[in-house]
């Protein structure tokens, strides 16, 4: 359920002027008010719509109240929802049945709108309130990202699906280089502005559908779906050289830089049921051979290099580029769950919307037209990163960054690889699919 402004009630009532009567109060002060006039037409409307809080009447024929909240407080979409019971009678001993099956409050009719409005007034607050405490349990303090625990969740689920859809993953552990150095030299504060500045570039440099933690003091976790491992330990080259080549200030003035590098290790999905755990543990592995190989660069363990050479490991074998230049292909067809023939039909799409967009971002830098080169470079951007044009994503990354700064200089020398690229895809597209287009 999101927090927004307007919010969404369920009133459920099997007496019509009730439900009007309900209606008629609510949308007065601002609700979004949806009705049923039974329990299964409340079940069918939580389905459908996203509702904030549910008034539901306790005596109806057909499913009853209670077997509406026992319901809805077992679903696992609906369990957090607030429940306002309303009793015609002031049974007690219903409504302690109510309440111990997760009501959140009770209401007896007739109503005096105030007190109801009150009611569900605390019942949001206090639904706001959880929900900001979830999201900080989940939220590590210093730099805003997943903290160990919501990584370690959100990496399980992503295992459960990989296991489902029979696609690879990847994951790294990076822990910077001597780190205690840095707060001995310049101090806690400025250790934790490195960590920070670290954060941005580790969110910048993976893929929106990537997952990223803090799981140590200055150790991140990158868990990678649906890649190789080539087109993973590409990724984390990548980064290693931009903190390697960045440098952090750690005052306004700008007078203080420091320099950091990184470790990686990698683990990869060896078979159906690896366990985060022992991902952790052969990534921990990994590390520890670029830390004791001289840092600042990227591992593989031996035993996984060995694995990956084992014909048994029907994942590891198909390369990712082989089949359309420029385009991870499992990462592509991952991202339409495997529809090898859906993304076919997704290329030739690309292919005649875009196969001239080279020219046309060359056309709108020539002519200095601002609007048309964030349009069609932004857009560009977006697909290519949904067909697992990986690079290409890079590319046009990089130029959409200059365009949204306007950092004119720079446009002629980003755009060239991205035109360079655009025409390897483009090319591979038309040989491949010659027989669509
Ligand atoms: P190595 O290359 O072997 O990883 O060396 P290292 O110095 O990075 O490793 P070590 O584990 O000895 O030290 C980690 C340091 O990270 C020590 C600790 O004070 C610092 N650290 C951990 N969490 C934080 C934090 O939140 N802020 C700051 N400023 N420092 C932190
Ligand atoms: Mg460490
Ligand atoms: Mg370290």
């Amino acid at each position: 359920m999101n927090l927004k402004k307007k919010y969404n009630i369920l009133a459920v009532d099997d007496a019509k002027d009730t439900l009007m009567l309900l209606e008629f109060d609510l949308a007065e002060v601002g609700y979004e008010v949806f009705t049923a006039e039974s329990g299964e037409l409340a079940l069918a409307v939580l389905e459908e719509q996203a509702i904030d809080l549910i008034l539901l009447d306790m005596y109806m024929p057909g499913l009853s109240g209670l077997a509406v909240l026992k319901k809805v407080k077992a679903h696992p979409l609906f369990m957090k929802t607030p429940v306002i019971m309303l009793s015609a009678s002031d049974d007690e001993d219903k409504i302690v049945d109510a309440l111990e099956s997760g009501a959140d409050d009770y209401v007896t009719k007739p109503y005096i709108p105030k007190v109801l409005l009150a009611r569900i007034k605390t019942s949001i607050r206090l639904l706001e309130k959880t929900l900001e405490l979830e999201s900080l349990a989940k939220t590590d303090f210093l730099t805003g990202i997943n903290n160990r625990c919501a990584f370690e969740n959100l990496a399980s689920k992503a295992i459960s699906q990989a296991k489902r859809t029979n696609l690879p993953y990847v994951m790294a552990m990076l822990d910077i280089d001597f780190f205690k150095a840095v707060n001995d030299n310049y101090g806690h504060d400025a250790g934790d502005k490195v960590l920070i500045q670290f954060t941005h570039i580790l969110c910048e440099c993976f893929r929106e559908y990537d997952i990223i933690g803090r799981v140590g003091g200055e150790e991140f976790a990158v868990f990678m779906p649906n890649i190789t491992v080539k087109n993973a330990f590409a990724a984390c080259e990548r980064f290693r050289l931009s903190i390697q080549n960045n440098k952090i200030s750690t005052d306004d003035n700008n007078d203080e830089k420091i320099s950091v590098t990184v470790s990686i290790g990698l683990s990869l999905r060896k078979n159906a049921e690896m366990s985060l755990e022992e991902l952790f543990k052969q990534s921990d592995l990994s590390l520890y051979q670029a830390k004791k190989n001289g840092r600042n660069q990227t591992k593989i363990n031996e035993e996984i290099k060995t694995v990956m050479l084992d014909d048994s490991c029907e994942i590891l074998q198909s390369t990712s580029e082989d089949k359309y230049p420029g385009i991870d292909f499992q990462v592509g067809v991952g991202n339409v769950l495997g529809d090898e023939e859906l993304f076919s039909e997704i290329l030739v799409m690309f292919y005649e919307d875009h196969f001239n967009d080279g020219d046309k971002i060359q056309q709108a830098i020539t002519s200095e037209d601002q609007p048309a080169c964030k349009h069609l470079v932004h857009t560009l951007k977006g697909v290519s990163c949904s067909l697992g044009a990986m690079r290409l994503f890079e590319l046009t990354k990089a130029l959409d960054g200059a365009i949204s700064v306007e950092d004119k200089a720079s446009y002629q020398q980003l755009y060239q690889p991205v035109a360079l690229e655009l025409v390897k895809i483009v090319a591979g597209i038309k040989v491949k699919l010659a027989d669509k287009l």
